[in-house]
């Protein structure tokens, strides 16, 4: 079977200069060639006219959750329903991304191997099983663990396919955005009926314990105006809040902080990269693993509880040793957060500090990758082909396992391609798996 995308710009993935109106010859899974238009004959070839479309290698995203079948997140909560876990991967898909690095931490590599099965895109899991981020999953959470999730070790993990040790540490269990979005609103609308936003329950997570997570970071007058914002003046003291914010997040946070260190050794010696989270939480743990020569991923660079220049200082403290600086998108175009809109992404491009661009969750409601790469790139901060290098090739270099001869549109690549406007990169018309496509005109082919 042989497919032809016609007359279309190309955006290989390695960084360099489009070429303008190719053809990308696809023969089984493998891409063939790329030639000038009509040097190349193929009778009986599938066309797809892609004049006027940009053509780029299918996403490679390191940093998803809810996205394979099994314990939510590094905190080992409840799994998604199966259909949830789908519609997420359907998401992805339509997206532009034909593969993801799963990075919940427990989930086992059945379950990781029935998922990647289920769904055309392609999945693959991290593992955070090492005893201490275990022990802090089961104290933050750990209500989706089963027996043979908790006996699922990194070890085993990798020796059945995890390509990597992740996520490390966890908003879930290092007081960052799943505390904020997930068990301090449960636990105040378990004392007070009201369901409060992440945001709410963030700026009381910020009163009581400050960015860095410490208690001497208490501000009383900071939790009565947080109270107040979030209408629980006269339902909550300033010492429940206190106690609520506390209970919730330092049970967890010294054994997770541990964990960091814990699995960074462990991927050391299984060969591993290793993706943690790195957040102003957790950042002085993260910068003495980078004095370490394991291979380390800084997750979400961005994330909104550095302010930005110690997100930028931070960064390219790291980046000098050898660390590759992930950015997340999060929520962070659409999510219409006081805390979170593009300026430190935008920063950190211009800087030159961004190695590899994932989505992370955001509660579920991360924004595309090709819409970051779209307004970053009008904004002027970064060049389109650097941008795409960072979702495609650049991530299957960092990660060995995760994507292996995907990430680049040259001959002898596997067929991961996506066909997308030019004009609105996240607005994806087509997208070919292994030289199959599942996408068309913006809509999951099935069946
Ligand atoms: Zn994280």
């Amino acid at each position: 079977m042989t497919t032809v995308l016609r007359g279309c710009d190309l955006v290989d993935g390695r960084g360099t200069e489009p070429r303008r109106g190719v053809d990308v010859v696809v023969e089984g899974d493998t891409v063939r060639e790329i030639v000038e238009p009509g040097n190349g004959d193929y009778p009986s070839a599938e066309v797809v006219d892609a004049a006027g479309m940009l053509v780029i290698p299918g996403l490679i995203n390191n940093h998803t959750h809810g996205t394979a079948y099994g314990p939510l997140f590094p905190s080992g909560h409840e799994p998604l329903p199966l259909q949830q876990v789908n519609a997420n991967l359907d998401r992805h898909l339509l997206e532009g991304t034909t593969a993801v690095l799963c990075v919940d931490g427990f989930i086992t590599a059945e379950a990781v191997a029935r998922t990647d099965e289920a769904h055309p895109v392609n999945v693959k899991a991290a593992s955070c099983n090492t005893p201490a981020c275990l022990e802090a999953a089961i104290v933050a959470d750990g209500g989706g663990l089963t027996e043979e999730n908790k006996a699922f070790t990194a070890r085993q993990a990798v020796a059945e396919g995890a390509v990597a040790l992740g996520e490390i540490g966890a908003g879930h269990t290092l007081g960052g955005g799943g505390a904020s979005y997930l068990y301090i609103p449960e636990e105040i609308a378990r004392r007070t009926g009201v369901r409060v936003t992440a945001w709410q329950a963030n700026q009381l997570k910020i009163a009581v314990l400050g960015r860095h997570i410490t208690t001497s970071a208490f501000d009383r007058d900071a939790v009565e105006e947080a109270l107040a914002g979030a209408n629980l003046t006269g339902k909550l003291s300033v010492e429940d809040a206190r106690e609520i914010v506390s209970g919730v997040v330092l049970p967890a946070f010294d054994i997770a902080l541990r964990g960091l260190a814990e699995a960074a050794e462990q991927a050391r010696e299984l060969d591993v990269p290793v993706l943690v989270h790195n957040a102003a939480a957790s950042m002085t743990q993260v910068a003495a693993i980078a004095r370490t020569d394991v291979r380390l991923i800084a997750g979400h660079s961005n994330h909104p509880s550095f302010t930005p220049r110690e997100a930028l200082d931070h960064a390219a403290w790291l980046k000098e040793r050898g660390v590759v600086i992930d950015v997340s998108i999060l929520d962070t175009f659409g999510g219409g957060r006081p805390d979170l809109g593009p300026e430190l992404l935008y920063a950190m491009f211009e800087a030159g500090l961004v190695d590899t661009i994932s989505t992370d969750y955001a509660a579920g409601h991360h924004d595309p990758i090709l819409l970051a790469i779209d307004r970053a790139t009008k904004a002027g901060v970064v060049g389109l082909p650097a941008a795409i290098a960072m979702a495609t090739s650049t991530v299957a270099d960092t990660f060995p396992g995760l994507a292996p001869r995907r990430g680049r549109i040259v001959p002898g690549a596997v067929a991961d391609l996506v066909v997308t406007d030019p004009a609105a990169l996240d607005d994806v018309r087509t997208v070919m798996i292994g030289g199959r496509i599942v996408v068309r005109e913006g809509r999951r082919v099935t069946g």
